[in-house]
Order: structure tokens, then C-alpha cells, then sequence
């Protein structure tokens, strides 16, 4: 294949008119398949056309086309918030429901400003993120975000938070430095980030428990997270986690702060809540905010039209039931072994990839030139998009990702009820596509 055509990126196409879904398959109107390699986005969970899901919204539809959050409450909405909450990490114990990743971070935003006003220091106002982290597109959420290529050309309308250096230990950690040790070294700098900002001004630090769409999966140094909690603890400081990738069963705990003990202020899903049949998003709070809040200003005076809607909420109850009966998370570390044995050996016969790297079913990997140096292929060969298109010929969906410019990860993140014989179909397609880009390296 030619190189010219290799590098001709996906995003310049025009795009396929999809048809219909069937388990981790996707079809277009010409009939083509495509095997949902990314979930979309990291967001279909469970698959397409699940007969059970897709009934349950068709009775909830019949039952009321919308009830409003401020006149009723409705039982898919409260029946969700204590199942979410009993999942969750102990003592967050309510939740507030928007519809996207992006209003839960402005939502966290707007909580975290009122609890410390509701606290008298109403000076705490700025979220710092990290640089490459993402947490969405509206104006709030984008400002917190460290995401470069994503935050272009908002300059006033976007607020001046600073961002932490980026956690990254393939490209950032020293020569014969541990993993404790770089844990600590970076949660030191997440510390001084705050510091030079004057801790009294800051409200909260927003980070994902392993960065995703913006980095290309990196799992951060075991402790890390630990260590973030007591620096927020130290310095007064919440500690929000956006969970809108991880959350949901994607890294084979209910939400990847689990992995480390670490319970946050708030915590933050979208996407999998409702394995994207309904655009859905919600904020998981601890209990000691609720109380503070509800002794002063009270807890989330505005919201959003569609906030709690019975629709969204009677189809996530079914996505979390399904999850739950089936015991979806069990799959999801099974299939995530093989997939990860399947990654790592795909990498030593491909000599341009390298730093396999995930959790349950959320894998990325880079593309290197040169693996002793880890030197990144030249940004304007947008190999990223490159290996998105050509995974796309050989009807495999994967999603582009790597820290900017250099834009050299790709994420793997099937479905999670993905099967061992799809699975390996998975892990076939990407030899094929590899086979290719090596064109791109030779
Ligand atoms: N937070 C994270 C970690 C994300 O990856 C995304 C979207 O990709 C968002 C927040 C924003 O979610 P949404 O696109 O649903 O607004």
C-alpha cells in the first residue's frame, strides 16, 4: 500500500452511513462489518441491539415521554442513584444526573465553588487538571482540561486554570527510578502546581484515574492516586476524579479509584452508564460535601432540562442490570488477560510498537521509530490517524488518542461482554493493519 494513502487520515474521509449494531459488530448501509474495536468512543459498553435494554426504553417511553427534575422525582432515577451509590467507593453516597461527560465536569466545577463558599472561603475557585487530560468541550470543563489541540482558540472565554505535568511513565520516568518513587515525584508536582497558585485559591484538582482518549491509555505509577488524595487532603484541596472512560466496569473494577483504595470528593461517569443508549452523564458525591452543602446553600439548585429524565435513567438501570446478572466484570478481566497477551505479542513481532499499557478492556499502545530511544514518528505523518484508517479497511474500529503533537497511541477498548473467539478476530484484524503501517517504518 502506498504511503501517501496511509497517511490520508479518517477524519478527512467521508464518513460510512452506520445501519444497525449487533453485539461488538457494527454495518453500514453498503454491508460492510466492522468489528467495534474502541467501543465508539469508549462508550458501548455492552454491545449493540441488546434486545433486553432496548425493551426497557420502549416501556419507560410508553409509561411518560418526560417528567422535570425540579417538579418530580421519578423510580428508574432513584432506583439508579442508590444502585450507583452502593457500588461506589464507601461514604459517596448521592448522585446528581446530567447527560454527558461535559456537564459532569461543569457540574463539578459549580459543587466545588459552593461547598467551599458554603465552608466561607469562597476565594477557592480555581480546578487545576494535568497537561493532556481531557474532561470535556464546554467552556468549564475544556478549561480544566490539559488537552492542547483541543483548547485552541477559546483564549477569554476559557478561565486561566494552570495544569499539572503530565504522568506519563514510559516518557517521563527517570532512568532506574521506581514506580514508588515516581509516583511520588509526580504527585510532588501536582503539590507544587497548587502551591504556585496559592492553595488558598484552589477549589479542586480534576484528574482521570488512567488518562485515556487524551494520552492513549496511560496508567499512572501504582500509589499515585494515594498519594494525590493526601496532597488534596494536606493543602484543603477536593479531589475530583472523572471517571467518564474508566468508570462503569471498563478496567474490571466498578471505577479504576478502586484499584488503589482511593475514595475522592467526587467522581465522575458518562459514556458506559448507559453503554451509549442514551446521552447520559452523572456526578457521584461524597457524603461529607452533601452535608455541608445542605446545611447552607442546599445541593444543586439548577440543573439542566433533561437532568434525571426517565428515559436515560430506566435505560442505564437496564445497562447496570444486565452488567450486574450477567457478572460482565469477570468477562472483562478475563478478556482483558487474553487481549493484553495478544497486544504484547503483536509487539514483538512489530518492532514499531511498543509500551503495551491498560487495564481490564482499556489498552493502548505507541508507535515508535525507534524503540531503544523511543522516539515518536514525525507528527506530520499523523500516524495515529493513519492506523485508525487503515484498522478501518480491514473493517476494525480503533480510536486515535497519544499525548500532542506527537499523536503516536492508538486505544483498543472492545465492548465488555467482547468473547474469547472475538477477542482473537480482534487481535487478527490488527496484525493485518500492523502488517501495513510497515510500510510507514521501514
Ligand atoms: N471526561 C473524559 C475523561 C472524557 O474522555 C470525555 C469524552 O471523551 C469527557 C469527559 C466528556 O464527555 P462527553 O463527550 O460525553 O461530554
Amino acid at each position: 500500500m502506498a504511503q501517501s494513502s496511509l497517511l490520508k487520515s479518517v477524519i478527512d474521509q467521508n464518513y460510512p452511513v452506520v445501519a444497525y449494531g449487533k453485539g461488538v459488530f457494527l454495518y453500514d448501509i453498503d454491508g460492510n462489518k466492522y468489528l467495534d474495536g474502541s467501543s465508539g468512543a469508549m462508550t458501548a459498553s455492552i454491545g449493540h441491539g441488546v434486545e433486553e435494554v432496548a425493551q426497557a426504553m420502549k416501556v419507560q417511553a410508553e409509561r411518560i415521554a418526560f417528567s422535570y427534575r425540579a417538579q418530580f422525582t421519578n423510580q428508574p432515577a432513584e432506583d439508579l442513584a442508590r444502585e450507583l451509590a452502593a457500588l461506589a467507593p464507601d461514604h459517596i453516597s448521592w448522585v446528581y444526573f446530567v447527560n454527558s461527560g461535559s456537564e459532569a465536569s461543569e457540574f463539578a466545577i459549580r459543587a466545588a465553588l459552593g461547598y467551599w463558599r458554603d465552608r466561607g472561603l469562597p476565594e477557592k475557585t480555581k480546578v487545576l487538571g494535568r497537561h493532556t487530560s481531557y474532561h470535556g468541550m464546554t467552556m468549564g470543563a475544556l478549561s480544566m482540561s490539559g488537552h492542547p489541540a483541543r483548547r485552541p482558540d477559546y483564549g477569554p472565554l476559557l478561565h486561566a486554570f494552570p495544569v499539572a505535568p503530565p504522568v506519563h511513565s514510559y516518557r517521563y520516568a527517570r532512568p532506574g527510578e521506581s514506580e514508588l518513587e515516581y509516583a511520588e515525584r509526580a504527585a510532588a508536582d501536582f503539590e507544587q502546581a497548587i502551591r504556585a497558585e496559592d492553595p488558598q485559591t484552589v477549589a479542586a484538582m480534576i484528574v482521570e484515574p488512567i488518562v485515556g482518549a487524551a494520552g492513549g491509555v496511560l496508567v499512572p505509577p501504582v500509589g499515585y492516586l494515594q498519594k494525590l488524595r493526601e496532597v488534596c487532603d494536606r493543602l484543603n484541596v477536593l479531589l475530583i476524579v472523572d471517571e467518564v472512560i474508566t468508570g462503569m466496569g471498563r478496567t474490571g473494577d466498578w471505577f479504576a479509584c478502586e484499584h488503589e483504595g482511593v475514595v475522592p470528593d467526587m467522581l465522575l461517569v458518562g459514556k458506559g452508564l448507559s453503554g451509549g443508549y442514551a446521552p447520559v452523564g452523572a456526578v457521584l458525591m461524597h457524603e461529607h460535601l452533601i452535608e455541608t452543602m445542605r446545611a447552607h446553600s442546599g445541593i444543586a439548585p439548577f440543573g439542566h432540562t433533561f437532568s434525571a429524565n426517565p428515559l436515560s435513567m430506566a435505560t442505564c438501570l437496564a445497562v447496570l442490570r444486565l452488567l450486574q446478572r450477567e457478572r460482565v466484570l469477570d468477562n472483562v478481566r478475563q478478556r482483558g488477560a487474553q487481549l493484553a497477551r495478544g497486544l504484547r505479542s503483536l509487539a514483538e513481532r512489530y518492532h514499531f510498537v511498543d509500551d503495551v499499557r491498560g487495564r481490564g478492556l482499556l489498552w493502548g499502545f505507541e508507535f515508535v521509530t525507534d524503540r531503544q530511544k523511543r522516539e515518536t514518528p514525525d507528527p506530520e505523518q499523523q500516524i495515529s490517524s493513519a492506523f485508525v484508517d487503515v484498522c478501518f479497511r480491514e473493517g476494525l474500529l480503533v480510536y486515535p488518542a497519544g499525548i500532542a503533537p506527537f499523536n503516536n497511541a492508538a486505544i483498543i477498548s472492545p465492548p465488555l461482554r467482547i468473547t474469547e473467539c472475538e477477542i482473537e478476530i480482534l487481535l487478527e484484524k490488527l496484525d493485518l493493519a500492523l502488517a501495513h503501517m510497515s510500510g510507514c517504518f521501514s
